[in-house]
């Protein structure tokens, strides 16, 4: 990889957060923000320089290409526990790929509607979820799964990796009998896995129109 700034080169897709420059080499342009005399993409898009101005700008992608938004329903994977936090890859705003890579936060607290002891009763690393944008402090996307169709949509066996089956009250793998725990959403294991996501938008809550 090379070591240089992302902003080196036009039409580079950034996301919200990429950084593009610094103030000393470069003027921030439109789509962009300071923060501490360094220059971020405040939008997706691609990345415009202008040479001549020494300005570097975004080109905001087209309308449809969603970023996460606090409300918004996801699909991600989880990448790993910390403590008390699931860390969540997003792979999906409701029906739609991401073109950024964008990580989620799931506090214990918010990762079921009952209490929970650990958050190692609630997913594992791998494991592919359903949850809800709840807010965005610190730039960083807090999740919830704490209402009936969030949660864990496929979990796979610590030991030996196989799909778990839900039984009436646990979750058991075919393969090695392994017994495991889970927060599942109530159709764990329904979901076609290629195309998760998609389905929520047709049997998910009625959406809020947007404002225009
Ligand atoms: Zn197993």
């Amino acid at each position: 990889m090379k070591n240089e700034s992302p902003s080196r080169g036009s039409g580079q897709w950034v996301v919200p957060g990429s950084f593009l420059g610094v103030i000393e080499e470069f003027t921030a342009g439109s789509g962009t923000y300071v923060d501490k005399g360094k220059i971020f993409a405040k939008v997706s898009g691609r990345t415009l320089l202008d040479m001549q101005n020494r300005t570097v700008s975004i080109f905001p992608a087209k309308k449809g290409v969603k970023v996460p938004q606090v409300g918004s329903y996801v699909v991600g994977q989880v990448s790993k526990l910390q403590s008390k936090t699931a860390i969540i890859r997003i792979l999906k705003i409701g029906k739609d790929l991401l073109s950024g890579v964008f990580t989620g936060l799931v506090y214990i607290s918010d990762a079921s509607q009952s209490y929970v002891d650990s958050i190692y009763d609630v997913c594992k690393a791998g494991d592919i979820i359903r949850a809800k944008v709840i807010s965005q402090t610190n730039r960083l996307n807090h999740l919830s799964m704490a209402e009936r169709r969030l949660g864990v949509l496929y979990a796979f066996c610590s030991q030996c990796c196989h799909l778990l089956e839900q039984k009436r009250y646990k979750m058991q793998c075919a393969n090695c009998g392994k017994v495991e725990k889970r927060k599942t959403a109530e159709d764990y294991g329904e979901t076609n896995i290629s195309d998760l996501g998609e389905e929520y938008e047709s049997k998910g809550p009625a959406q809020k129109p947007e404002r225009t």
